[in-house]
């Protein structure tokens, strides 16, 4: 009988999850609205050498790392994580190629439209341009983002797609250099395509690595979070399947 798997390669799509100071390695809260940059803290509370087992304790936002947005993340009325559909999570994927994009760049609808990739209503999305691969967890990931424009999110909101997937920003810079002293100071105007996705069901699953080893160019995309009841989001693993030549 032949292995459900024959045939197929899968790609793992997700970030390592380390110890954190918490700046960096999600959304600058503490720089954008006063917010608590909550570190992720993993700590040894037995070991098999003394208590016979080994268990750990985990602490973290439900934002940082490679995780995934549900509707009530900008939206009062929104579901919560443990109601959005697993055909939302699990489902074929569109690979969009923005890997030419530079640091600091911005994806615009024109970039998607040129790019011929053929979006299909139901698709997940996945737009690529390496930008998690090279910053994540740095300051520079945030100063010098890839990000994406207002009019790119209209367009993917035309598509009737039912999930995003990136490796970079989801929106416009929330935080930008200050022109003088290079401190990277709130943008004025916050996260526009989160209240556009998210209030259209919309998922964003966000921050992936590896993108560039898809070699296909429609996967199965499989992103799998906690079940963590009223949470906004959760962190995933993320892999990709696609066939094997
Ligand atoms: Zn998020």
């Amino acid at each position: 009988m032949k292995n459900i798997l024959e045939g197929k390669k899968m790609i793992d799509l997700s970030l390592d999850i380390v110890p954190s100071k918490g700046a960096w390695i999600q959304f600058p809260r503490a720089l954008v609205y006063g917010g608590e940059a909550v570190p992720t803290r993993i700590e040894t509370i037995a070991t098999v050498e003394k208590d016979g087992t080994f268990v750990q304790r985990y602490e973290s936002t439900t934002q940082a790392f490679t995780h995934y947005d549900a509707p009530a993340h900008f939206d009062v009325n929104g579901i919560t994580n443990e109601k959005v559909p697993l055909t939302q999570l699990v489902n074929e994927a569109v690979v969009i190629d923005m890997l030419h994009k530079q640091p600091g760049e911005g994806v615009f609808a024109k970039d998607l439209e040129e790019s011929g990739a053929e979006v299909r209503p139901g698709d997940t999305v996945i737009i690529r341009t390496g930008w998690t691969d090279k910053a994540f967890g740095q300051k520079l990931f945030w100063e010098k983002m890839i990000w994406l424009a207002p009019d790119a999110a209209d367009w993917l909101i035309s598509k009737k797609i039912v999930a995003l997937a990136q490796d970079f920003m989801t929106d416009i810079p929330p935080v930008v250099p200050c022109e003088h002293c290079g401190a990277l100071l709130p943008n004025k105007e916050l996260c526009p395509n989160h209240y556009k996705f998210l209030p259209n069901n919309i998922i964003l699953i966000e921050w992936l690595t590896n993108l560039a080893a898809i070699s296909k160019p429609r996967v199965l995309l499989v992103a799998l979070p906690l079940k963590i009841v009223g949470a906004d989001g959760a962190q995933c693993r993320v892999i990709a399947i696609e066939d094997v030549d």
